[in-house]
């Protein structure tokens, strides 16, 4: 993506979306710059459709400039997959509708950015009956490690590094993978290669390009880099 792509596609999304749902200031940017790891790097702009007409929008310009697109609900997710590597941060939070639930059914349509007690809250007022399952690692049988650990203290995060790499060689050895819930995204990702082998990662990334042929979508996360290259945006 070159720089004068990129600036060219925010002039685009200002004159598509207007002023109120597109934001460049360094202080905005910081803001949608990471998710609940300790993982950050800006966005080039951040991006806030209302409609669907929105994101189409949003997404022609990008696949026209070749820029890529980081979508974002809440950002509490753990495994860095909404952290915009550049480019656009499509953050969904005013898209929070609940278009439809049908109890019969069991079926409901929301819009991405609904929260989900706000969702809670309006099936129980259709007296939609769910289970809930509110907790239990120990029956789905995933181990939820933390790590507690001083990220200012460099001696420290070299111990965590090296605890984390020993919890997924053991975790793969005895036949685990390297998530029960949470994604790879970026810090998981080194380890893909371990996790699975080569014909399962080109069924993986032949499975990403039938949807992302220009790898415009979330590029850097999950699928490990060929040959140590990055799939570039092409
Ligand atoms: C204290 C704490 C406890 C947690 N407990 C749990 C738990 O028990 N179980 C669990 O599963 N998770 C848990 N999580 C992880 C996380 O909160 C959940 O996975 C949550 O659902 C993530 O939602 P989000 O909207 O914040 O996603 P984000 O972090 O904003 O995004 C997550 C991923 O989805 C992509 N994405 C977001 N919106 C869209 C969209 N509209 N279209 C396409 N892609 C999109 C992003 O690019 C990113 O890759 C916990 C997190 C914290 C901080």
């Amino acid at each position: 993506m070159s720089s004068a792509a990129m600036h060219e596609a925010i002039r685009e999304v200002l004159a598509a979306l207007g002023p109120d749902l597109v934001l460049t200031d360094e202080a905005d940017r910081i803001s949608y710059s990471y998710d609940a790891t300790h993982l950050s790097h800006r966005p080039d702009v951040v991006v806030f459709p209302r409609t669907t007409e929105h994101v189409q929008k949003v997404m022609a310009i990008a696949r026209r400039h070749r820029v890529p697109v980081f979508p974002r609900g809440s950002g509490t997710g753990l495994s860095g997959g909404a952290i915009p590597l550049g480019g656009i941060a499509l953050v969904m939070t005013r898209m929070n509708r609940i278009l439809e639930i049908d109890p019969r059914d069991m079926l409901a349509r929301v819009q991405p950015g609904v929260l989900t007690a706000d969702f809670k809250r309006a099936v129980e007022a259709e007296r939609f009956q769910v289970t809930l399952v509110v907790f239990g690692h120990a029956g789905d049988g995933n181990f939820h490690p933390d790590l507690i650990c001083d990220e200012r203290d460099p001696e420290e995060m070299r111990r965590v590094a090296q605890a984390i790499d020993a919890i997924f060689e053991a975790a793969l050895r005895h036949g685990g993978t390297l998530s029960g819930e949470h994604g790879i995204g970026l810090p998981k990702r080194p380890y893909m290669t371990t996790a699975f082998d080569a014909p399962t990662l080109r069924a993986m990334r032949a499975l990403k390009q039938a949807f992302d042929p220009d790898n415009l979508l979330n590029p850097g996360k999950l699928l490990p880099p060929v040959d140590g290259a990055e799939e570039r945006s092409a």
